[in-house]
Parts: C-alpha cells; structure tokens; sequence
C-alpha cells in the first residue's frame, strides 16, 4: 500500500500543518511512564520544523466522559516532554478548536509548535462528525496523519478531516506500512504467534495468518478455545463461545497448540504447577505455557525467516506465569538479530517484550495494537483510505 507522503509536499514554508499524533501514553499522577510514542513522531515533527511548517499537534488522551475529567487528561504533561524532546517551545491550547485555538495558531511563526487539547474533550471526534472536522480543519492548511494505533476507526481527526484538507501520511505511518506489508508478503518459513486475552478481536488475523505463515503459535488463553474445541479439559481456564466456535471452524492445518501449561491449581491449595494439557483438571486454570511447549515453539522460531507477533503467551505480569512469554521473546529476538524479520505489536505484548529486553532486537514494534490487527487482517481502515497515493 502506498501512501501520500510529505515529502511531495513542495512548499512546506510558513504552511499551518495539522499533525494527527498518537500520544496517548500512560500518565500516572501528572508523570509520563512511557514515551515510545512520542519519540517515534519525532521524525515528522523535526523535518516539517526544518522545512518551516507551522506545526499544531493533535492527539487523544484515555477516554474523558465528562468535562469533569478533563484536568485529568490534559495534554500538559506530553507538551512539557515533548518540548524537551524537540528541544523547542511547545504552546498549549485549552481548546481543540474554536477561538482560542484560532489565536494560538495566528501566533505560531515558521517551525514553532503548539498542540491543541484532548481531542477526545470533542465529542464529533469519536462520531466521526462532519461538521466538527471541518471547524478543525479550518486551523490548517494541510493534515498530516502520523497516528497508526487509531488509523482503524472511523475518528473525526482521523477520518472526516481529510475531507477538508489535503491529507498526507507522516513517516512513522509510513514507516508502520512498509513493516507490517513486509510482514504480509513474508519471506517463508514465517512463524505466527498469537496469544492474549483479547481473542474475539483476533480470529481474523488467526485466519489470515493460518494461510500466510509455515506455522501459526498459538498461546495465551486463545489457545484454551482451541485446546477445548478438541476435546480437552480446560478446567477454569479463561474461554468464549465465539472463540471455541471459531476454533471449531478452522480448517488450518498448521496450528500449533500448547503440549503443557503452567497452572493454578485449587485442588490442595492454591498451587502453581506444570501440567500435561491432558491431565489439566476441572479446577486447573491454565496461565501459561509450559516448558516442553516453549521448546516446540523455540524450535520453529529458530528456523522462521519472518516473525509476526501478537498477544503474550500467559500472564505474563504474575511472576510465576512468565516464562513461556520472555522465553519466547527472547528467542523471537535472537533469531531476529540474525537472519530473520520480526514484527510485533499489541500494547500488553510490546510491554512484555520490553520486559525481556528483546525490543530492540525485532525489527518493527508497532505503535498500533488494534491497528495493527486490522491491517495485518486486512480490513479496510478509514484512516488509510484518504492517504493512498
Ligand atoms: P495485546 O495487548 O498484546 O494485543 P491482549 O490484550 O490480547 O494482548 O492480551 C493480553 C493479556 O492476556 C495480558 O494481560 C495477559 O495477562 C493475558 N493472558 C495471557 N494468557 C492468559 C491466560 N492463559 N489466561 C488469562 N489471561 C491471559
Ligand atoms: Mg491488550
């Protein structure tokens, strides 16, 4: 899929550039814990500066419901980090659109940099509103989209804009296209991974990727549906309908699933074991995958040229369910640094790649978790669709 991209932009100087940023980082107590995000729109945000835009940023931040809670989701804290990271001034505005803003903007010379409010403050935004696009619009001179994680919704800053504004991808966008396409034309042997606990969300990508990869790794409680769908007890273990149903329908013949698990066990106590998957018991909830899972599963990352990841293999954040994750991601990482290309995503398995310390072994962390199961799933995503070239 190509993209419209900035660079074909000719004439950036003193143009109000409206740049859709995904910021929505994790604050605790006015304390930003994680900046990835901000620092991967760096690269958009530096070279319209050199070409003297006149940048106003956009982002959301969680999900305010009430004007009650907007304190606690200002964009303060991200204008302050950001402004150290670009090493320039960064204006805030108290307001999405409207007068205010409009005076802001009026103020911003060549290469300075203000960032609206909360786009989530609006409620237009998540209705994909017309009219409330056009008033964002009316800020600007040309959008730009550099916020893949929400590229899959139908979002007013995302989607209606581009309606009133000429409408470019930002490079790291870009830069989530080219990965996850290689990803999608994958030099074979490519070794899938799915796990989690989102599973209704991921059958499609299980589809897809069933008929792309040498072999899919399934673990994670979406394993527990398929393990169920063929005649396993599964005990207490987390399942869904929708999910065991898909199981059943799934006609792929190169799934692998869990030979062992670590579990919790209720039987005497409240016990952590390692279990065969055919003697897990009725009160066994299955956390994790066990070692003679995580030695199949390291044999086929060892041979995989392409490596597609998303969804952790247990619950990883309970110390004694961790093993089969960060084994895992330490192997994706090594056999990544050497001969193949590695991609993952998803906000839980990103964290728990950073927790093995594998992040800067793959090749490709998205910034996306929906966003990347959409497009590897290959949905239609409105905010794509106004950017192809
Ligand atoms: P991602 O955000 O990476 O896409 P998900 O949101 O689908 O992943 O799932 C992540 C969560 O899945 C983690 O918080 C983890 O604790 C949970 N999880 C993984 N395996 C299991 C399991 N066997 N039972 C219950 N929860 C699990
Ligand atoms: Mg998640």
């Amino acid at each position: 899929m190509l993209l419209k991209s900035i660079r074909g932009v000719k004439d950036l100087r003193g143009k109000r550039v409206l740049v859709r940023v995904d910021y929505n980082v994790p604050i605790d107590n006015g304390k930003i814990k994680e900046d990835y995000k901000i620092a991967e729109s760096l690269a958009t945000l530096r070279y319209l500066r050199r070409h003297g835009a006149r940048l106003i940023l956009l982002t959301h931040l969680g999900k305010p419901k009430t004007e009650a809670d907007w304190p606690k989701y200002s964009v303060e804290p991200i204008a302050k980090r950001l402004s150290k990271m670009l090493d320039c001034k960064v204006a805030v505005s108290a307001e999405v659109s409207g007068l205010k803003s409009a005076s802001a903007v009026a103020k911003l010379g060549d290469g300075d940099v203000l960032m609206l409010a909360n786009v989530r403050y609006e409620a237009g935004e998540e209705k994909n509103d017309a009219r409330f696009a056009k008033r964002l619009a009316e800020l600007a001179e040309i959008y730009v989209n550099d916020a893949f994680a929400v590229c899959h919704r139908a979002h007013a800053s995302v989607s209606a804009i581009s309606k009133y504004l000429p409408a470019y991808a930002g490079f790291l966008l870009e830069d989530e296209i080219k990965a996850l396409t290689r990803a999608l034309e994958p030099v074979q042997p490519m070794i899938s991974i799915i796990g989690g606990a989102k599973i209704s969300s991921k059958t499609g990508l299980v589809k897809v990727l069933a008929k792309k990869s040498h072999k899919v790794i399934i673990g994670g409680a979406l394993a527990n549906n398929f393990l169920l769908a063929r005649g396993y007890e599964t005990g207490l273990s987390l399942v869904d309908e929708e999910s065991i149903a898909f199981a059943r329908s799934l006609k792929a013949k190169n799934i692998l699933l869990p030979e062992d698990a670590v579990v919790k066990s209720y039987v005497d106590g409240d016990a952590v074991r390692v279990k065969n998957i055919s003697d897990i018991g009725k009160k066994d909830t299955i956390l994790d995958i066990g070692p003679k899972t995580i030695a199949l599963y390291a044999s086929y990352i060892r041979e995989a040229a392409t490596i597609v990841w998303n969804g952790p293999m247990g619950r990883f954040e309970e110390k004694p369910f961790r093993a089969g994750t960060i084994a895992l991601a330490q192997f994706a990482g090594a056999r990544a640094r050497g001969r193949a290309f590695a991609v993952a995503g998803g906000g839980e398995t990103v964290e728990a790649i950073k927790l093995a310390k594998a992040d800067h072994d793959f090749d490709w962390i998205s910034t996306g978790g929906g966003a990347m199961l959409s497009f590897l799933g290959g949905e239609r995503m409105p905010g794509l669709e106004p950017l192809k070239a």
